[in-house]
């Protein structure tokens, strides 16, 4: 019964016109499968590898680098579909990055190695029938690439898939293209010698290949391996990475304790019950990368000497004849691997390479670092990590799984991952431009991500802190950082729509209604059955008016055939009537008959039910601010509120015997207090509930009355003035030791800074910031550390403004050792790009020069001076601020 099952198969494979090594090696499979095959490496089979090369020591001359790349041709496995991202075509075929494909990546870095090195160095693809094509249309742009003599790709062979009981050819009259399956990569080398590459290969004298997949980008063709390996007459290399406890799925390279030759083990040939072993990673602790260097001379002595059959060991797949469809009849697919036929030659070797060696897109997780700035392609088009430390960790919803999905939630780019350690996604939001991931990034319940949002934990100081110059001073991102740790979101209330603009929703709201309610009107007009205008063409024609719907209205009479109802925009539409033809179409008669000069389709002007939002359906997410957009659906949906994070409320006090309230006759040494109603400005613009408690005197019991007032309503408490070394710094003598710790922090202006937090009742601790006197220092003070603190309360990202560069006209000179904050106006320039003028009055009591000013401008700690035409980071400020 079998032999016939194999004659079925060798018969269709030969009427497709695949070749005798082809029909042999499947032959070969076929009865391995027959005698019951597992196609299993048992542990006890087997010995670690030990001890193997290191990339990074391998010394290698220019020379011998340029003689081995001569002889070297790149092969890239590119028979891939991408079906696990969703994808028909050839996965190779899909934007990385940049507006380039994998497969431009591929041949730029390819040219950039010819260039560099002068050498021919050959690309060739092995694609399957389905990739080629669409593959080669992209290479057509390149001219340079092909090489004399030699095709860009060729066609890898098939098999036919096939059912597990009798081993007959499976039938699948619906798509008979899926009838047949690629013999897995170990193909490769059959494939090799059938399509004639391999002999036009050594023909050219090109005698090794390196052997790599098309979604690796790591798997350049590197000179060091190739001039190791013809240094070293090695018939064929393997390299291989660290693995770490996320790489325990991948397939690993160990010893044979019968021959001493190295095999690889993979996924599918761990034999039952020894997973354990298999993920051991002190055990087994490097992986396969599936970057491989082959003799083609050996290859092609071997091949001949044993008619096309390698005898790599056979893998045993079972899927479904259309792996789109679970439910279609399940087949047999016999594979091979390419790595396995590191045991077929004597004398094969590994190699221990670094991980930017393994960097494949197997999912749109590893996509979306792709695509970030975390990476960036070097002037080799070799992908470069732009930051130091691991990769970030991404995990994204199903929603993101095809890549359909992934750039319908990504419209504007993807978020910036270079601070990022890992972002997990549930849900599936619409991501904004230009966000930025921070730290630990969790996403849960977001209906989308706005425009230039920070997710995530405060970044570290974007600015290098200078070695010892800020002395015993703190930096300012130790300072905040110092504030913020002892922040939390502040607790949540239900608050009235009109009350909770610019908080943050702290749990998903559902809808209470369907939206619309019920099927209305989209027009002023007349409901009718579509039906009764179908014949209206040249003449028009003439329904009898049964009644009349406005908004708000119960309509109770319904619409028969050959009549029509007055209808108003948002009305119900009666019973019967299943469209709306628009006034303008009609007499516009009010009662009798109407005429009808146009036909209208079933549905027309009528707004469905639940077309917009269905009733129980999450509309807003936690995490989400409220905006007028919000308000507007949560009203719509039936709500009076929604549960935020609170409103902070915030108190300012002014400290100083020589204040007097604006609007009040000064005496002599008298002074305005503008401070008061600039914190309380600011604070509101940020967001908080803000009151003016007015000025206190220089005077310890006059201030320690006033707080301990305040803390009994205040979330909360601001003072300015009298925080540094003068004789009446009261702030700072009544309050130290008092939970408010005073510190110096390198920056100019803003350099004396109190914190702290003052116990108010019921166990309350209520934040205080005790900011310097002067207005401008005042004022920074309260943008670099005051803000973040009260949108961290609110739960928003800390972080707001960002940092934009900007083109500075005239020079500035900067303290060394300190952060400083300038003022400037910012404007742009006829290119587009900004300017930044810094104002005049650089001095802490220039008030008038700070109201004139729009953004800060920040010198680093590290930079005295910055000459005219410098570039500058400034931070714009919002126009109420
Ligand atoms: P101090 O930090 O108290 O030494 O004040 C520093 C400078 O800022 C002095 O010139 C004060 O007069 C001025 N100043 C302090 N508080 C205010 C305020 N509320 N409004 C305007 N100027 C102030
Ligand atoms: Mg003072």
């Amino acid at each position: 019964m079998t032999d016939q099952a194999l004659n079925a198969s060798v018969d269709l494979m030969s009427q497709r016109g695949l070749g005798p090594e082809a029909i042999r090696v499947f032959t070969h499979y076929f009865q391995q499968l027959q005698a019951g095959a597992q196609g299993t490496i048992p542990e006890d089979s087997i010995e670690p590898l030990g001890d193997i090369q290191t990339l990074g020591e391998v010394k290698v001359s220019d020379e011998e680098a340029r003689a081995a790349l001569s002889k070297t041709a790149v092969i890239k496995l590119n028979g891939g579909l991408g079906t696990g991202m969703g994808m028909t075509g050839a996965k190779s075929a899909l934007e990385v990055r940049d507006g380039l494909t994998f497969l431009d990546i591929i041949a730029l870095q390819v040219l950039a190695l010819r260039k560099r090195w002068d050498v021919e160095l050959p690309l060739v693809l092995m694609n399957s029938f389905r990739t080629s094509q669409e593959s080669l249309d992209i290479l057509a742009k390149y001219p340079d690439l092909p090489v004399e003599g030699l095709p860009l790709d060729f066609i890898q062979n098939a098999e036919p898939k096939l059912c597990p009981d009798g081993l007959m050819p499976v039938k699948w009259p619906k798509d008979p293209e899926l009838e047949w399956c690629p013999p897995g990569h170990g193909d490769i080398y059959v494939s090799l010698v059938t399509s004639g590459v391999l002999d036009a290969l050594l023909d050219k004298g090109i005698r090794y290949a390196f052997l790599s997949n098309s979604d690796n980008l790591g798997a350049t063709c590197d000179p060091d391996v190739a001039a190791w390996m013809v240094e070293h007459g090695l018939p064929y290399v393997a390299e291989v990475c660290k693995r770490t406890k996320s790489d325990r799925k991948g397939g690993h390279l160990a010893v044979r304790k019968s021959d001493g030759r190295i095999v690889l083990r993979d996924t599918a040939m761990v034999a039952e019950g020894e997973e354990r072993y298999f993920r051991d990673i002190k055990r087994h602790s490097t992986f396969n990368a599936n970057n491989l260097w082959i003799d083609l001379e050996v290859l092609r002595e071997r091949m001949t000497a044993k008619q096309g059959v390698l005898g790599l060991p056979i893998i045993v797949n079972r899927k479904n004849v259309d792996p789109a469809d679970a439910s279609s009849p399940e087949v047999i697919q016999m594979e091979s691997a390419m790595g396995t036929a590191i045991e077929v030659f004597e004398g094969s070797e590994a190699i221990l390479v670094p991980r930017t060696r393994f960097r494949p897109v197997k999912t749109t997780n590893d996509l979306l670092v792709i695509r970030s700035d975390f990476f960036s392609l070097d002037d080799d088009y070799h992908v470069v990590a732009a930051v130091d430390g691991p990769e970030p960790f991404v995990d994204l919803d199903s929603a993101y799984r095809f890549v359909s999905g992934f750039e319908k939630r990504f419209p504007k780019g993807v978020p910036s991952m270079r601070d990022c350690t890992s972002l997990r996604v549930i849900g599936d939001p619409v991501f904004g431009r230009n966000v930025r991931c921070v730290g630990e990034v969790l996403i849960d319940g977001y209906r989308r991500v706005l425009d230039d949002a920070v997710l995530g934990e405060l970044p570290g100081p974007t600015t290098p802190t200078p070695p010892s110059t800020s002395g015993d001073l703190r930096t300012v991102d130790e300072h905040l950082k110092a504030i913020l740790s002892t922040l939390e979101p502040s607790p949540t209330e239900w608050t009235p729509l009109t009350e909770a603009l610019g908080l943050v929703v702290a749990r998903d709201v559902r809808s209470k209604v369907d939206l619309p309610r019920f099927d209305n009107s989209s027009m002023d007009g007349y409901a009718v059955r579509a039906d009764s205008l179908a014949g209206t063409g040249e003449a028009p024609v003439r329904l009898h008016i049964v009644g009349e719907v406005a908004a708000g209205d119960d309509p109770t009479f319904s619409v028969g055939p050959g009549e029509a109802a007055r209808i108003m925009t948002g009305a119900p539409i009666p019973d019967g009537a299943d469209a709306v033809i628009a006034v303008e179409d009609t007499d516009g008669a009010a009662t009798g008959e109407v005429e009808c000069h146009a036909a209208v389709s079933r549905g027309r002007y009528v707004r469905p039910c639940g077309e917009d939002v269905a009733s129980g359906s999450t509309i807003v997410g936690a995490g989400e601010v409220v905006g007028a957009r919000t308000i507007a659906l949560l009203a719509a949906c039936g709500h009076a509120g929604v549960e935020v994070h609170r409103r902070p409320r915030v108190v300012v006090l002014s400290t100083g015997s020589e204040l007097v309230q604006p609007g009040q006759p000064l005496g002599p040494g008298q002074i305005h207090d503008s401070n008061s109603a600039m914190l309380w400005a600011a604070a509101v613009g940020a967001g908080a509930s803000a009151e003016i408690r007015g000025a206190v005197g220089d005077s310890e019991d006059e201030l320690l009355a006033a707080l301990d007032e305040i803390v009994t309503e205040a979330d909360v408490v601001i003072t300015s003035g009298g925080v540094s070394m003068g004789a009446f710094d009261v702030v700072k003598s009544a309050l130290r030791g008092k939970g408010v710790e005073f510190v110096r922090v390198a920056m100019q202006p803003g350099k004396p800074q109190g914190y702290g937090l003052l116990a108010g009742p019921d166990g309350r601790q209520v934040p205080l910031f005790a900011l310097p006197g002067n207005p401008v220092s005042s004022f920074v003070s309260f943008e670099v550390f005051v803000r973040p603190a009260l949108r961290r309360l609110m739960r928003l990202t800390p972080e707001k403004r960002r940092p934009r560069p900007a083109t500075l006209i005239s020079g500035v000179e900067s303290f060394a050792g300190r952060r400083q904050f300038g003022r400037a106006v910012v404007s742009r320039s006829a290119e587009g790009t900004l300017v930044a003028a810094p104002v005049a009055g650089q001095g802490s009591h220039f008030v008038a020069d700070l109201s004139r000013a729009n953004a800060l401008f920040v010198v680093p700690e590290d930079v005295t001076e910055l000459v005219a035409g410098e570039v500058v980071d400034v931070l714009v400020l919002d126009k109420d601020a």
